[in-house]
């Protein structure tokens, strides 16, 4: 009756309880090879305004479209991985910084404006 998916889902399945070790070492290995894959990308595009790529511990996905619905390094399948990538540029820490405390004080200028204090 079950279909060939269905089969293969349960073998999956059977193949976690049995080898909970195996299973583990086999999600750390795709976490590692997603990470890696992150790291080469970071590093292949670069920092989006001052065009760093000397090191991608200091490149990081900043989101600019769409929810961030989880840290893109915290990824655990590609699908998902993919998917936040699409939604990030890379931007170095220093700009990164940089350019969050431009929108904060923007956003307090607009704020001051609002209330009279910026005025002249
Ligand atoms: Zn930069």
């Amino acid at each position: 009756m079950s279909t060939w998916a269905e089969k293969n889902r349960y073998k999956t399945w059977k193949w976690k309880n049995e080898n909970p070790e195996a299973y583990r070492a086999k999600i750390q290995r795709r976490v590692q090879k997603i990470k890696d894959y992150l790291n080469k990308y970071k590093v292949s595009a670069g920092c989006i305004d001052c065009g760093y790529n000397a090191n991608p511990v200091a490149l990081a996905f900043d989101h600019i479209r769409g929810e961030k619905t989880k840290r893109v390094s915290m990824m655990r399948t590609w699908r998902a991985a993919r998917k936040e990538v699409e939604k990030c540029v890379v931007r170095c820490h220093n700009c990164h910084a940089i350019r969050h405390s431009l929108l904060v004080r923007s956003k307090f200028k607009v704020e001051e404006k609002k209330n009279g204090i910026a005025e002249g």
